[in-house]
């Protein structure tokens, strides 16, 4: 398939300001709407590029962690810059890599720039250093205080596994990224096979905002290449000191150990997966129970159902109200149409998860979703399934992730039930619960449990659409993601590549100018034991 574009695209790795060597293999990507391969194929790196390509990040990291937080900004900024000179040539990869459509692309363009320029104006701004500085009293008694200053500093190199299911904002230069590079880390990102193109128009505009704002060569490299070969070179690469990763319970948890195996055993920050409990409480049912409905069923299709925050258990009562919400909710989903899912691996994944929930008496089948077979090579249905809050507890295997637009309703008769269900949950992003006033003054156990499950409790609305901003949480307890104490979305998630260093006795001349008298950098510090910018 041609596609017309004004930006060539290469086909090769992004090894600092130069491209990857013909490996002799080489993959193409497939348009998922049609089955179609598209050009140009794109060669898979080698394990002597992984080599290189971690040594240059290492060496432009000794250079990058050391410039400003405005220097950073400026390299970042930029970036944001070249993204949205890519224009329609990257909006029309996108869609024809991944099937979404235009207005999901342009919006997920806007909010990848966002991120980039949220995370330019952190790292200027300085307040996330947390620089504290304690200043010597030299003659307290019984013994004198040393001078003592602490910051966060930046790791290393860092490894970011793009995710399939947002080829921008979880990708090239999406949200690890931007923190990473906001953190004063370089970057190694490992292309997802599901929209290399993409990858590619974006790691070109990264390494073009490099050349342009001056950066040491090596701030930036992107790789194709399977996970198995490149991505666990890379991770196991000495060199590398921290993972970002969306994406699979498998391929997390196999980074995850692959990670704590090596000699010197490195943090990865693997987003995985969640069903995303949706509790209705009956004072909330009674009053709106169509607008509950239609906005269960925007949620729970929106981009196919393959957001880590799709609502894939939902909490009902089970009494006549709960049967036509039950009623509702189902005859929006079965009227929804078929639409293309990101890759045949998706597909199947999301096919064979509603065939085994299909096979298992445990469950009731509402809906089917069995896509119309001349649809597509990758389409899905949506499906609804029903269970008892008893067969639920039972069965482990109702509270896993079907990665689409699948929901299962959970029938429950009482107060004890929704305690008993939350009280079993595995670590999730979020949870959402749906209650009046006195629903919730008389349900505080309940947001009490969720609060020790969950990364984000969503109190009457949706848990799709996650929200840029700095106090946003986009995380959640294991196994929704590898470290319960992070984000991957929003300010907080800078923290996570950076760790404490304290200068006792140092001389002013040798302090980062964060920790310097005088306050160069005009930054938030908290000096002994108050917060200045003095
Ligand atoms: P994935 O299979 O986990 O792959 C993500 C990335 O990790 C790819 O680059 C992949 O490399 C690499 N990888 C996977 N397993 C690995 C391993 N054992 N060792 C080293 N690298 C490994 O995820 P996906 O392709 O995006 O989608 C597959 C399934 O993941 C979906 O059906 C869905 O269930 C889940 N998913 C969840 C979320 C979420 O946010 N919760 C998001 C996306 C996907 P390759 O290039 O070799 O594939």
């Amino acid at each position: 398939m041609q596609l017309e574009e004004t930006i060539e695209i290469k086909g090769r790795s992004i090894i600092g300001l130069k491209d990857g060597a013909d490996s002799g293999q080489s993959v193409k990507a497939l348009n998922p709407a049609t089955g179609e391969e598209i050009e140009p194929p794109f060669v898979q790196a080698t394990t002597e590029e992984v080599d290189q390509v971690a040594e240059l990040a290492q060496s432009a990291f000794l250079e990058y962690s050391r410039l400003s937080g405005k220097e950073r900004a400026k390299f970042i900024n930029q970036i944001a810059n070249q993204i949205e000179a890519l224009g329609d040539t990257l909006t029309q990869r996108v869609m024809l890599e991944t099937g979404l459509p235009e207005g999901r692309v342009k919006g997920e363009t806007g909010r990848t720039t966002g991120q980039l320029r949220l995370f330019a104006s952190l790292a200027e701004e300085g307040s996330w250093l947390n620089a504290r500085i304690d200043t010597a009293i030299p003659d307290r008694q019984p013994l004198p205080k040393p001078d003592v200053r602490a910051m966060q500093r930046p790791l290393g190199p860092v490894v970011v596994f793009a995710a399939s299911n947002f080829p921008l904002a979880f990708s090239t230069a999406g949200g690890d990224t931007a923190s990473a590079l906001a953190a004063g880390c370089s970057v190694i990102v490992k292309a997802h096979s599901s929209h290399p193109g993409t990858a590619e128009l974006v790691g070109r505009a990264v390494q073009k905002a490099a050349e342009i704002t001056g950066m040491p060569e090596g701030v930036f490299s992107l790789m194709f290449g399977g996970g198995r070969t490149v991505g666990s070179a890379l991770v196991t690469h000495p060199d590398v000191k921290a993972v970002g990763f969306t994406g699979s319970t498998g391929g997390g948890t196999a980074l995850m150990k692959l990670a704590a195996e090596r000699p010197e055993p490195i943090p990865v920050y693997a987003e995985m997966g969640s069903v995303n409990p949706v509790f209705i409480l009956p004072g909330a049912l009674a009053e709106r129970s169509e607008a509950i409905a239609n906005g269960l069923h925007v949620s729970a299709t929106m981009g196919v159902g393959q957001f880590c925050t799709n609502p894939g258990v939902v909490m009902l009562q089970s009494d006549d109200a709960g049967n036509s919400f039950k009623d509702a909710f189902s005859g929006l989903m079965e009227s929804h149409a078929d639409e293309v899912m990101l890759n045949r691996s998706i597909q199947k994944a999301y096919s064979d998860g509603v065939a085994a929930r299909d096979g298992n008496s445990n469950v009731e089948v509402i809906v089917s979703g069995n896509p119309d077979t001349t649809s597509g090579p990758c389409h899905g249905a949506t499906s609804v399934f029903e269970a008892t809050a008893e067969n639920f507890l039972e069965d482990e295997s109702l509270s896993h992730e079907i990665f689409g637009p699948g929901t299962t309703l959970v029938r429950y008769s009482s107060q004890g039930d929704l305690l008993k269900i939350a009280e079993n949950l595995e670590g999730q992003l979020t949870a959402t619960i749906h209650g009046t006033d006195t629903d919730l003054e008389e349900n505080k156990e309940l947001i009490a449990i969720l609060e020790r499950k969950v990364g984000r409790i969503v109190f009457n609305g949706f848990p799709t659409g996650v929200e840029v901003c700095p106090s946003m949480v986009h995380g959640g307890p294991f196994p929704a993601t590898s470290d319960g104490r992070s984000t991957s979305v929003g300010a907080f998630a800078i923290d996570r590549f950076t760790r404490l260093v304290a200068f006792q006795g140092c001389p002013q001349s040798l302090l980062p100018d964060e920790l310097k008298d005088g306050n160069p950098l005009r930054i938030q510090r908290m000096v002994n034991g108050s917060y200045t910018k003095d």
